[in-house]
């Protein structure tokens, strides 16, 4: 492998909001999916969603990634973790393999232990076909400990802001925005 490889990383539209939190830190950690990048540094090239089902943008996305330079791209963690997952997955790959000749990784951060239960609960990935998909994002209990998702929290009128649910923040008189408050998570 390369002393640096370029990536670029596709979310699900699901989490367009998402601010790559929890991406970010696996990969400066080289958790997860990134965990193959054990002997080179990583640099990220492109961040994009898919655009919506059915991922129109995934075509151009590939695209403008791969002339930044991008040899690998990641589809995030949270096309497998959705419910129900991406039923893309095999197509945003096989394509973007075959047009582009890159390398496509399933996967970014480790699975949220949440949502492994959950699956588990539903039996989303008991099909074998499912096994290859989520192996790079498995990792150990202790690492998906790591990347469970806390409460979010909704800002209110008065600028504060508020657990989902309803539920007062625990800091009196939070003003600061989401990502300084303590119990704030990216939602993927
Ligand atoms: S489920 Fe798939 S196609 Fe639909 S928004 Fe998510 S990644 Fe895109």
């Amino acid at each position: 492998m390369n002393s640096k490889t370029k990536i670029g990383i596709v979310i699900c539209d699901r989490y367009r909001r998402c601010a790559g939190g929890k991406c970010f830190r696996a990969m400066r950690n080289k958790e997860g999916a990134f965990s193959i990048y054990a002997d080179t540094e990583v640099e990220l090239v492109g961040f994009t969603t898919c655009e919506g089902c059915p991922g129109g943008n995934i075509e151009y996305a590939g695209e403008e990634m791969v002339k930044n330079g991008a040899e690998v791209i990641h589809l995030a963690t949270g096309l497998v973790v959705g419910y129900p997952p991406c039923p893309y997955i095999h197509t945003f790959k096989a394509f973007l393999e075959k047009r582009y000749g890159i390398k496509v990784v399933v996967g970014t951060h480790p699975i949220p232990k949440k949502y492994l239960d959950m699956h588990t609960h539903l039996g989303t990935w008991k099909d074998s076909a499912w096994e290859s998909l989520i192996a790079p994002t498995m990792s150990d209990e202790k690492t998906r400990a790591n990347y469970e998702y806390q409460k979010k929290l909704d800002r209110d009128k008065s600028g504060s802001y508020q657990h989902q649910g309803g539920s007062l923040c625990r800091i009196p008189g939070q003003t600061r925005p989401p990502g300084k408050c303590e119990g704030y998570e990216d939602p993927e």
